[in-house]
């Protein structure tokens, strides 16, 4: 089948028309006569760009997520009692599982507590996971299924049994005791998640799936694998792999997996490890007080020992790492270990998930090392309401994406389902950087229109050494495209925000279309 594109605006070129097949760009230019057209698509003069890259999310916790009850439109505690509600005498859920509230945002500006959940319903369990995905309340029943017992108050594992509220590790045995899934349960969430990534425009993701929803990462592997055999998914997944022990790793990697391991569609990524927690929940590891809780400082959620004995078995078998920072802490301690355990002349693309709180001798160790970033733009939107007051002067040289962009390679993402894969709203805050509440944050950092294409394109696809055929318009290249109604380019930056995606194209194939969705 040969398809075409014609009267476009196509990102990166004069030319109007792109020829493609399901494999690959045959053609551009603007005498397509010679061509035997079997399908033609006209983009009536709207833009092209490569299909989107989410460089880091967690795209099985997506659909999850979405199979589950979303409180993030929630505005307060009834509003989050009526969604419980509709699911308290559903026999189909033997669990009531949520996620999405911020307590920033709710009437009450407080996390909801076990007894207030136990009043809303007693019978069965229910955990609800606040935003960030680092802290999640339980209700009597779900504290009990979880197996816990007793207060614990340790760094990077905390159960709390008068208020339910439990965090970081602990989260992960709540998870174990949730009803089983299998990997046709793992298959569908990961399906209705590509839908409703294509129709954000995007056609790959790096994705955080292993020990998202549970706790082991067989099936999850599994449900990956076939889906990508059987040509199912309908955008490319490099998978961040991320265990909950060494042990776990080791055995990954004494089956044959690796890194770049895997085909077009699904393709072992780095090795994903998580230091600290969020800016939100005041759980990401800072090297001074919190500004407004000075009792603490946030945590590590791996010691020292055990992030030396992840990195050295990652450099040893050749898997690059993408570590989860976002306290200045937290990169004290990965920038540290990595000087310890770096293999010299290693061209292995090492990265930060991220890279939030950064001071100015860290962005130079970062840009020396030249250590890949995975950023999230779409965070100053809710950050940028909240970062003086949680960090104060720590805020200074914070989210510092052009310095990082214009000194080692950066790609965005929207560590879904943390925030919505929005890549339009991803790149109108790269490029505005104005917070909800219309503020300006950090100004000198904001990325340039085209960086912010770029890092949404191409730059996500540069960590991997197979995947140099991915990622731009060019002959050659993977027919994955996305159509804007505008040109994000030509039109007032303060217009990026209000521009639709038309139409997603995956290997050649059409994944959606707005107007047929209607
Ligand atoms: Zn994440």
């Amino acid at each position: 089948m040969i398809k075409a594109i014609i009267n476009a605006n196509i990102y990166g070129s004069d030319f109007h028309n792109i020829v493609y097949d399901e494999q690959s760009i045959i053609y551009i230019g603007d005498d397509i006569s010679k061509f035997k057209l079997d399908e033609t698509i006209d983009a009536c003069k709207m833009s092209v760009y490569p299909g989107f890259y989410d460089s880091h999310m967690h795209l099985l916790g997506y659909g999850f997520y979405l199979a589950n009850l979303d409180l993030k439109d929630c505005r307060s505690f009834e509003d989050i009692r009526s969604l419980i509600m509709t699911r308290a005498d559903d026999e189909k859920y033997p669990w009531i599982i949520a996620r999405g509230f911020n307590e920033d945002k709710l009437a009450e500006k407080r996390l909801i507590t076990k007894a207030e959940l136990d009043e809303i319903c007693a019978d069965k369990p229910i955990c609800l996971t606040r935003c960030c995905g680092h802290i999640m309340i339980c209700n009597t029943k779900a504290l009990q299924r979880s197996g816990f017992e007793n207060d614990v108050d340790a760094d990077g594992y905390v159960v709390n049994m008068e208020t339910g509220l439990v965090s970081e590790n602990a989260i992960e045995d709540v998870k174990a005791a949730w009803p089983l899934e299998n990997v046709k349960s793992i298959s569908e969430y990961i399906m209705l998640a590509c839908k409703k990534c294509n129709e954000y425009g995007i056609t790959a993701v790096g994705s955080d799936d292993f020990i998202s929803i549970t706790s082991e990462y067989d099936e999850v592997l599994e449900a990956f694998e076939k889906l990508a055999y059987q040509q199912k998914l309908t955008l490319r997944v490099n998978e961040q792999a991320h265990f909950n022990t060494i042990e776990d790793f080791q055995r990954f990697l004494h089956d044959g997996y690796t890194y770049d391991v895997g085909n077009d569609y699904f393709r072992i990524g780095p090795l994903k490890l998580i230091m600290d927690g969020s800016l939100g929940a005041r759980t990401a590891y800072l090297s001074k007080n919190y500004h407004d809780d000075p009792k603490t400082k946030g945590f590590s959620c791996l010691s020292k020992k055990e992030l030396e004995a992840f990195m050295s078995l990652a450099q040893y078998y050749n898997m690059p790492f993408a570590i989860h920072v976002i306290g200045d802490k937290a990169l004290d301690m990965v920038l540290d270990t990595y000087d310890k355990v770096k293999i010299k002349d290693n061209i292995l693309p090492n990265g930060l998930v991220h890279v939030q709180i950064t001071r100015k001798d860290q962005l130079e160790r970062i840009i020396e090392n030249k250590l890949h970033c995975y950023i999230q733009s779409i965070f100053i939107d809710y950050d940028g309401t909240i970062l003086r007051q949680r960090v104060g002067s720590l805020a200074d040289h914070s989210y510092a994406f052009k310095t990082l962009y214009e000194n080692t390679n950066v790609s965005n993402g929207s560590d879904c389902p943390v925030e919505m894969p929005d890549v339009i709203k991803g790149i109108d805050k790269a490029v505005n950087r104005r917070d909800a509440n219309g503020q300006l944050l950090n100004e000198e950092e904001a990325l340039t229109v085209k960086q912010a294409i770029d890092s949404f394109t191409i730059n996500g696809y540069k960590i991997s050494l197979e995947d140099n055929d991915k990622g731009k318009i060019a002959v050659g290249y993977k027919p994955d495209f996305v159509i804007l109604d505008q040109n994000l380019e030509t039109i007032p930056k303060d217009k990026i925000a209000d521009t639709k995606v038309i139409m997603t194209i995956f290997d050649g194939e059409v994944v959606y279309d707005r107007y047929q969705n209607r």
